[in-house]
């Protein structure tokens, strides 16, 4: 799996010290929300995708969300490339799956939005799924894969993305 660090990435250092967390019952899948760029997944754009992830980064950690996070809410973060960016990753609590949610499932964001680049490429299924399987590995992530919508009410993470999770994420 390509694993981007965080270094790799230029990822602030988290504001105070992470939760941590011994095992979930799983994983549960995000996106950006708003637009990405139509041509995100072509092959010359990944210095956007990291650019993306530092912007998300920033917004969590300065209160875009409502509240001040210590650090970019997810656990990990795939894009089109099939790269995965390094989030707080294994055996750290989320803030992504809606207050109460995030002890029970890791939080993992694929840079999809609701407009623009919208229905997922086989690369960023596939990255989703290398992320799921590091977090079983390694943070052990029990076999259950869900969407932010289940147990809250969003619209994340966008339809094409929840039905490919309903249908069982597997890889394309
Ligand atoms: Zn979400
Ligand atoms: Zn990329």
């Amino acid at each position: 799996m390509n694993l981007i660090t965080r270094a790799e990435w230029h990822a602030k250092k988290p504001s105070a010290n992470y939760t941590r967390l011994s095992s979930t019952r799983g994983v549960k899948i995000h996106y950006t929300g708003g637009r990405v760029q139509d041509d995100l997944p072509a092959s010359g754009n990944h210095d956007h995708c990291a650019e993306l992830v530092r912007a998300i980064q920033r917004m969590h950690m300065s209160g875009g969300r409502g509240e001040t996070y210590i650090d970019l809410g997810y656990n990990m973060v795939a894009c089109p490339h099939r790269e995965i960016f390094m989030g707080r990753g294994p055996h750290v609590l989320p803030a992504a799956n809606g207050a109460g949610l995030n002890s029970g499932h890791y939080a993992v964001l694929a840079l999809i939005g609701s407009s623009g680049f919208t229905e997922p490429n086989d690369d960023l299924l596939n990255g989703l799924v290398d992320a799921i399987e590091y977090l079983r590995e390694h943070g052990d992530a029990g076999h259950e894969v869900k969407g932010h919508r289940d147990g809250y009410d969003t619209s994340c993470p966008g339809d094409p993305l929840y039905r490919w999770v309903r249908q069982g994420a597997e890889r394309p």
